[in-house]
């Protein structure tokens, strides 16, 4: 077993995840970067964690199929031999966006299938060995961090099924926050606002936010940087909140704050 604590992160190969796994390592612990298809972004990622200075390694797993879940922790378990962190962060965007009126079952199904049902499934599984863990004394304690989104409790109506998977996800911080303090494991949320990655890269994306900033569209009135999430996952990694769970750290320049 390592000596360092292991961070699994979730779509860690690229954006948000990526910068979580690199200021993750910042923080001193080890690194297992997950990401689906990308081998190329995984490797660039695995290279910039370990140039910290930390153990680090990739791992192929589509988060949404049981198996490769499996899997996952599997690996995780076999090359490090703990589990201390895990951070669900992978998700996708629609690639079309449609009307409320318009949104297709199959969109549905695969929006809330990647971004909720699967860090769902992934949180039981990686609880579970959490607990044996801690059981066992192979490690005090641990922390699960979901990344969920200003649409979590944005309305935005040509969004309907990416807004309800990241609601799902606050939820699902607080249930397993309810259920798993007993065991001394902590959940927390941290909700990004709009973030510089490839998912808020198409044209039209950045064009939109773009004139929304250009009109005040929040109070630190600027895109996010990837860094600036992953610094938020990395002070809760480094245990400072021990007597916090499911709450939720807004990365998002003010904007869940209504005013005048
Ligand atoms: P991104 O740049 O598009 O990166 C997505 C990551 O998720 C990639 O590493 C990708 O790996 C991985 N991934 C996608 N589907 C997967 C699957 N089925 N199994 C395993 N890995 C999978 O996205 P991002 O902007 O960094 O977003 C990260 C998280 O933050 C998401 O949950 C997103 O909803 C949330 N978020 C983003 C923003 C924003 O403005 N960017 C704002 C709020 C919340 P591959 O490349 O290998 O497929």
């Amino acid at each position: 077993m390592i000596p360092q604590k292991l961070a699994l992160v979730t779509g860690g190969s690229r954006g948000i995840g990526r910068a979580t796994c690199i200021e993750l390592a910042r923080v001193g612990h080890a690194v297992l970067i997950n990401y689906n298809e990308n081998l190329g972004a995984a490797e660039e990622a695995r290279e910039l964690v370990a140039a910290v200075g930390v153990p680090a390694d990739i791992c192929q797993a589509d988060i949404s199929s049981s198996t490769d879940r499996d899997l996952l922790v599997e690996f995780a378990l076999e090359k490090f031999g703990r589990i201390d962190l895990l951070v669900n962060n992978a998700g996708v965007a629609p690639p079309v966006r449609q009307d409320v009126l318009l949104t297709t079952e199959e969109s549905y199904d695969r929006i809330l299938n990647i971004n909720l049902r699967s860090p769902y499934f992934l949180t039981q599984r990686v609880a579970r060995t959490m607990i044996e863990l801690i059981e066992a004394k192979t490690i005090p304690s641990a922390s699960i961090v979901n990344i969920s989104s200003l649409r979590s409790y944005t309305a935005a109506r040509n969004y309907g099924e990416y807004c309800l998977s990241k609601a799902g996800v606050s939820m699902m911080t607080k249930l397993y926050a309810v259920r798993l303090a007993e065991h001394g494991i902590n959940v927390y949320e941290v909700c990004p606002g709009i973030i510089e990655t490839d998912m808020t890269s198409g044209d039209a994306t950045r064009e939109y936010y773009n004139s929304r900033l250009a009109k005040g569209m929040t109070p630190i009135n600027r895109w996010g940087k990837p860094e600036e999430v992953g610094r938020a996952v990395a002070a809760i990694a480094r245990g400072d909140f021990p007597f916090s769970t499911g709450a939720v750290f807004d990365v998002d320049g003010g904007w869940h704050l209504r005013h005048l």
